[in-house]
């Protein structure tokens, strides 16, 4: 019997699933559905245990059960508001007493009769010591039907087009599609024996329309751990070719750090004196650096780059920095041309608003050794950058890169030492393993002087209060961030936003104050200017999308307003949080907060509660799931569909295990040929296996 692979899946168009047709396809394709697989790997939120039965006394608040009763009342209907009907009844077992509720189903009267027996199923709640339900399912106890309620049943992301009964009967028809061949198994079998994983097509078949509660775990930890395996197997093989028995350069001692740290407005603070000794450490040994630099948002980080720059130019390499944005590789620019040009450094930017004939000019010199850093964007993984002696990479703001653009500027050079920069607050057991066998240093000290960003989350009606509370900072001669979300996906309806907002205050509010507005729409020249007239204070507002996110310096500005807050993960909100708070005066950040649901109070509870991003990270992590927290976009991984880092720390542990001796056998999985293939169907273009 032939197996099928992932990549058969990939090739089968939703269409080919029995009830999906090209109105269907298109809801689908919302959801990020194209084909077979995406629909067997979409997998459930949740599940309705519709299998056991319970007490009505044994109830617990807010979790989904079933349980049988007697009608013991006469359902009544009441008519609150016009348009809406509420039905009540009551409900007995030998063992307590509840009441069932219905909203807008006046109908439920007709099929419930005093004195018979159902089977509800529903999440009940206790209030007051009583308890009800609302909206629950039922079935007549004795009647036939009743098995098909004793199951348990997958309950997934719906959406408003796409129901829960839709989703499931596409999965259930594409479950059958499979039922009768078998999965190839990406899994070697000396994994799949060790850790006594059950086959592919149960579990995907039992992940969907399990038989019972033990099915689902078992299902759920084979395919757990087969995502989280295929990860760490990819990062590890992709690792090993990129760090393994390389030798790097060995950077000597230079005499002229000291003067060249005495040359700088203020002193080192212990943590960054502590952590480039940890990268001069690794840039003076044979082998290759592979360092990440964690610090919370002002801690300094730049520091250590322009130190470890310095170093690496005096030995006579060169270096460079990238970073994800035009306004921050800008301003690292400007800040490090000035503590290097005392010291006979040359450095340049290379951006991608420059016209071609700047960019040869630059590259030319780069490649003659004529200049010996070069800070840029993305820009500078392109094809035609070449250097003379490329012997240290940087990369700022790591979260916004994906491993493989490090890659393509370390090859550049020759095995050139490699420091990766970032503010996004990885709890530590995760980024070890995240990040496998780099190096972490972290700096866990701000510069003295910074007095913790104020925080306050408010809603509409104090909206005037804090435009009083704007002006007063302007006349204090301060400067504003007013921050909009991205509305919906799409960037130019974000750039509207920001830019319906500076409209809206520059002809009334802040009719007689300068108001800025800088989006990713707008053409980096006129980003350029915008920043620079918020640098030199002649703007004093500055409406902004999250492009401001990473990396802004401008210390005169205190106030960090962000509107539709509830938007924005936590770690996002605490890094444009951070772009306050970065001078002596005291410094704000207003959340507006415009939704009522529990969760969006909670998350900006913690906002106001906590100024560490490392706190807020783990809530981040509890409260969001690291499936998004560890997204795509964040990492350039694959997404995790089932594993959650939080909870499944254990078998990530051993799926880290299995992988990291794999690969120890194998580094280039030469004796695993299939492996390799579906890593790479795994992976997609995410990563190069060569
Ligand atoms: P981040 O870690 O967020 O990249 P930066 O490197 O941008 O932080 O530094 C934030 C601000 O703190 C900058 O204005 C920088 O000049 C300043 N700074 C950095 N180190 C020190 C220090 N040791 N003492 C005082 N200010 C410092
Ligand atoms: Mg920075």
């Amino acid at each position: 019997m032939k197996k099928i692979t992932i990549n058969d899946l990939k090739q089968k168009s939703i269409r080919y699933i029995k009830g999906v047709g090209e109105s269907r396809e298109s809801l689908f394709k919302k959801l990020e559905i194209h084909n077979l697989f995406d629909v067997l790997t979409y997998y459930p939120r949740e599940y309705e245990d519709r299998s056991s039965i319970k007490n009505i006394a044994d109830l617990q608040n807010g979790v989904p059960c079933s349980f049988e009763g007697t009608i013991v009342s006469n359902v009544s209907i009441t008519r609150p508001k016009r348009g809406m009907t509420v039905s009540r009844v009551s409900i007995e077992d030998s063992t307590g007493k509840i009441t069932a509720i219905w909203f807008n189903q006046p109908y439920v009267k007709n099929s419930l009769k005093l004195g018979d027996n159902y089977i509800f199923f529903g999440k009940a709640e206790r209030k007051l010591n009583k308890l009800q339900i609302v909206n629950p399912v039922f079935e007549k106890a004795s009647s036939k039907d009743m098995k098909k309620s004793l199951k348990i049943l997958p309950v997934y992301s719906s959406t408003k087009d796409l129901g829960q009964n839709i989703i499931r009967s596409v999965v259930y028809e594409a479950i059958k599609i499979i039922n009768d061949i078998e999965l190839e198994d990406m899994i070697p079998l000396s994994v799949r024996d060790k850790f006594k994983l059950p086959d592919r097509t149960y579990s995907i078949k039992q992940i969907h329309f399990p038989a019972s509660v033990r099915d689902i775990e078992s299902a759920r930890f084979r395919l757990v751990f087969e995502e989280l395996f295929m990860l760490q197997l990819g990062l590890l093989s992709y690792k090993s070719l990129a760090t393994d028995t390389r030798v790097g350069i060995k950077y000597t001692h230079i005499d002229q750090m000291e003067d060249f740290i005495k040359s700088f407005p203020f002193e080192l603070t212990n943590a960054q004196k502590k952590v480039f000794v940890e990268v001069e450490k690794d840039m003076e040994s044979s082998r290759v650096m592979n360092r990440l630099v964690q610090g919370d948002v002002g801690s300094g980080k730049t520091m250590i780059a322009v130190l470890a720059l310095f170093k690496a130019v005096k030995c006579g390499y060169q270096g460079a920095l990238m970073v994800p944005t035009e306004i921050l590789a800008e301003q690292h620019f400007k800040s490090i041309k000035s503590l290097f040009d005392c010291f006979g450094v040359s450095v340049e930017l290379l951006s991608s608003s420059l016209t071609k004939k700047q960019k040869q000019l630059i590259v030319e010199e780069l490649k003659e050794g004529k200049t010996d850093v070069v800070i840029g964007t993305h820009a500078l993984i392109e094809d035609y950058v070449e250097f003379k002696q490329l012997g240290l990479v940087i990369t700022d703001e790591q979260h916004r890169f994906g491993v493989r653009q490090r890659t393509i500027l370390t090859e550049k050079g020759q095995n050139p030492d490699v420091l990766v920069m970032t503010a996004t607050p990885i709890p530590r057991t995760l980024a070890l393993i995240l990040y496998g066998d780099l190096d972490i240093s972290i700096i866990d000290e701000l510069p003295p002087g910074r007095k913790p960003i104020k925080t306050y989350s408010v809603n509409e009606a104090m909206r005037e209060r804090i435009n009083n509370f704007v002006r007063e900072k302007v006349n204090e001669g301060r400067q504003v961030y007013i921050v909009c979300p991205l509305v919906e996906e799409s960037e130019e309806i974000e750039a509207k936003s920001a830019v319906v907002t500076a409209e809206d205050i520059s002809k009334s509010v802040f009719r007689d104050l300068n108001v800025g507005i800088i989006h990713g729409k707008m053409k980096s020249s006129e980003k350029e200017a915008i920043m620079k007239s918020f640098v030199s204070g002649e703007i004093s507002i500055l409406v902004s999308t999250t492009i401001i996110e990473v990396g802004v310096n401008v210390p005169n500005a205190t106030v960090m307003i962000i509107e539709n807050a509830e938007r924005f993960g936590l770690a996002q909100l605490h890094q444009l949080r951070g772009r306050v708070g970065r001078g002596d005066e005291q410094s704000f950040c207003i959340l507006f907060n415009q939704s009522n649901s529990k969760v969006a109070k909670e998350r900006m509870k913690i906002m106001t509660h906590s100024n560490d991003g490392f706190v807020i990270s783990e809530k981040d992590l509890e409260i969001r799931g690291p499936g998004e927290f560890f997204g795509t976009r964040q990492h350039g991984l694959p997404e995790l569909k089932i594993a959650n880092l939080y909870k499944d720390m254990e078998i990530l542990k051993q799926a880290q295990e299995s992988a990291m001796e794999i690969i120890q056998a194998d580094p280039g999985l030469m004796k695993h040929n299939e492996l390799k293939k579906h890593l790479a169907a795994y992976f997609g273009d995410k990563v190069t296996l060569s």
